[in-house]
């Protein structure tokens, strides 16, 4: 029986590398599969921190994926699976499509994202991935605070200070502030606190999912 599982933790636990491991481990046994990605770094990639990188579907908001995966089957004959990187970015109508692919083609869906925004909410993808899966596991590559204790939030800095509110998407900031995302516990995301340290993390946040 294909599943849809979702895998999530935060920036930092691997999640790009995981997806990309899975892709090759399923296309070197010569099983047909989509690998599929959003808003990432290299055009039309998937990257880890690891510096490891492959050929992605890069998913836009209006992108319908099943049809894509439909496509895709009839292409190639069948489609055993797809890995979904950044699916946190992803529309509930987009994790339905996904659910589609599972139920309808009996692919198995690997999807992997963020469980909170800098904000501290869950992601609308991630919400209807919890919702809709068949299995959630949170990825077991523990990120640390600055602190030492487990991190389980994205921290976002501008000019070195914590916000709380912004927009989602942050692509080009007019002002040219500089802004960076911290791994925080619950306690230091909530208290905005980073140590007293002001590090810059804005490569490691941009290149791992
Ligand atoms: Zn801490």
């Amino acid at each position: 029986m294909a599943r849809l599982r979702f895998s999530y933790g935060t920036m930092g636990s691997g999640k790009s590398t995981l997806a990309l491991q899975i892709h090759h481990n399923l296309s070197s046994r010569n099983l047909n599969g989509l690998l599929c990605s959003q808003l990432d770094r290299a055009d039309g990639k998937v990257s880890s921190a690891l510096g490891v990188s492959a050929d992605a579907v890069e998913v836009g908001p209006r992108l319908d994926l099943y049809e894509l995966a439909l496509a895709m089957a009839e292409r190639h004959g069948s489609l055993d699976y797809v890995v979904c990187d950044e699916a946190q970015f992803y529309t509930a109508a987009q994790v339905g499509q996904l659910a589609r692919i599972v139920d309808e083609l009996g692919a198995d869906v690997f999807a992997f994202g963020l469980l909170t925004s800098f904000q501290g909410e869950l992601f609308e993808g991630t919400k209807r991935l919890l919702e809709m899966a068949d299995e959630s596991a949170e990825i077991q590559v523990e990120a640390r605070c600055w602190c030492g204790g487990r991190a389980t939030h994205n921290a976002r800095l501008v000019d070195g200070d914590q916000v709380y509110d912004g927009e989602l998407f942050l692509v080009d900031d007019p002002d040219d502030h500089q802004v960076t995302y911290e791994l925080r516990c619950r306690r230091h995301w909530l208290a905005g606190d980073s140590g007293g340290a002001k590090r810059v993390t804005a490569h490691a946040a941009v290149v791992e999912g």
